[in-house]
């Protein structure tokens, strides 16, 4: 049975195009572009056109686009970069709702003692305390980092304009734009962000491979030490085919990404309005405004995420209760934690992230297989038994 892929914030199907456009650097274009020879050096042409369809995508210039392995080591090179220009600034910022990529480092460098955090909150529906973030910008910041779009509730941040305060302060601003990439138009050019980071496997190219954006002129050193590959701004022999491969997805999604986010976005609205008629107790996590087009996550109160998950799966349903970095951990996500969603909703919470891989026919399947599930499960539950009783008195 073929699954039905809702969890495409985890990852994504690498495009049927992107794959043909990478098998001949496996098979026959295998050099490695440091080579002096011929037949090596002819693919430092097509990682620099891979470069340029990244740099077109986003609205930057090619030479500030630099190959990484992942949206991990983007943004942890980026944010080393950042205290390493500043030596003598001792305070960073970032969100609570980062995803850990950002979140643990930030956490590490605290532990250390040797950087002052300060954590920017979110309200019930996942949106920026703006305000709390410009009043602690001081001389001695020297980062802030903050997510475009949150991985779990696709609440998207006003990166651009809060960009714009604190370059005018002098600080350094990056974005992990990780779940951005891909699904909203972005134009570098006309933006203050310093660095951005993205990852390939969230926009239909493959796994390990990333990309960090440094604006030029930023102040830069490198997280990894070895040869000049990336002009000495990233070491290690380069992963061609993911590189070239994560290029056409660039190239695919500039080309279709209105067209193909209108029909995401309708399928993700009729998949939420139908769960919402048909199931009670069950809530939008997240601004309904500003999110991304293809994410929806779901309180289904009294249950746990991970029994709807499992039964779910019954079906070939695939979807996700957290990050897939935190399922696995019974912990409920600290993303739904800072928003103050209660403990009985963030535990039955469940994130549905489609693609332009899904069609109407699945949106349908789910709508029809999850609220039996719902009613199924609430009916073994003594918290739903107890929640109707109340609901009866009142
Ligand atoms: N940042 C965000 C917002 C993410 O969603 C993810 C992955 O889920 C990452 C960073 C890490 O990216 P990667 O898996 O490429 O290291």
């Amino acid at each position: 049975m073929k699954p039905i892929y809702m969890d495409n914030n985890a990852t994504t199907r690498v495009a049927p195009e992107v794959i043909n456009e990478m098998l001949p650097f496996f098979t026959e274009h295998y050099g490695n572009p440091s080579s002096m020879h011929t037949f090596g050096g002819r693919i430092g042409m097509k990682i620099k056109a891979a470069r340029q369809q990244v740099a077109d995508l986003l609205g930057a210039q090619a030479e500030e686009i630099i190959f990484t392995s992942c949206g991990t080591e983007s943004d942890t090179t980026a944010i080393y970069a950042a205290i390493q220009s500043n030596p003598s600034k001792r305070h960073i910022i970032t969100s609570r709702v980062e995803h850990p990529a950002v979140k643990n480092l930030f956490e590490h460098l605290a532990k250390k003692d040797e950087y002052r955090v300060t954590y920017i909150p979110v309200d019930k529906q996942g949106r920026l305390d703006v305000d709390h973030l410009y009043r602690n910008l001081s001389e001695d910041t020297a980062i802030v980092s903050l997510m475009w779009a949150n991985n779990e509730t696709g609440v998207i941040f006003p990166v651009e304009e809060i960009s714009q305060e604190v370059k005018a302060r002098g600080i350094v601003f990056h974005t992990d734009a990780v779940q951005t990439v891909g699904k909203l138009p972005i134009n570098l050019a006309d933006s203050d962000i310093d660095m951005l980071s993205l990852s390939g496997h969230k926009l239909h190219a493959p796994k390990g491979i990333g990309v960090l954006y440094v604006r030029k002129g930023t102040k830069f050193s490198p997280y990894l030490l070895g040869g000049h590959q990336e002009r000495g701004r990233r070491a290690g022999t380069e992963n061609v085919a993911a590189i070239i491969g994560l290029g056409k997805a660039c190239e695919i999604a500039g080309q279709h990404m209105h067209q193909e986010n209108t029909r995401v976005k309708q399928m993700r609205d009729k998949l939420e309005s139908q769960l919402l008629a048909r199931i009670p107790n069950a809530i939008v996590n997240g601004d309904p405004q500003h999110r991304l087009p293809n994410t929806t996550s779901i309180a289904f109160e009294f249950v746990e995420g991970e029994s709807i998950l499992l039964m779910m799966d019954e079906f070939n349903i695939c979807a996700s209760s957290g990050s897939a970095c935190t399922s696995g951990s019974l912990e409920p996500s600290h993303v739904l934690r800072a928003m103050g969603v209660p403990f009985t909703a963030a535990h039955g919470s469940i994130r549905f992230s489609l693609s332009i891989y899904n069609d109407e026919s699945e949106v349908d399947f789910v709508i029809e297989k999850l609220p039996p599930i719902i009613e199924r499960l609430r009916g073994m539950s003594p918290f739903w038994t107890e929640a109707k009783k109340c609901q009866v008195r009142a």
